[in-house]
């Protein structure tokens, strides 16, 4: 049987939410991102973890540069 397209592994998308903070994906590695997020319990979790950690970076930069 082919494999699907826009299967991803957990290894290969949690590689992809830490690129997605630098550059923009592609149409399709957005895609296959979400479709692992809707069957995935661990993943969201550590997506949920990469946005607090970058929401935490955004304050301290921001403090940096009131000095
Ligand atoms: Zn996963």
């Amino acid at each position: 049987m082919k494999k699907l397209p826009l299967m991803r592994s957990c290894k290969e998308v949690s590689a992809l939410v830490i690129a997605r903070e630098d550059r923009q994906l592609p149409m399709t590695e957005q895609l296959a991102l979400r479709m692992h997020m809707a069957i995935c319990k661990a993943c969201p979790a550590f997506e949920r973890q990469v946005l607090t950690m970058r929401n935490a970076m955004k304050q301290w930069r921001h403090y940096g540069s009131d000095e």
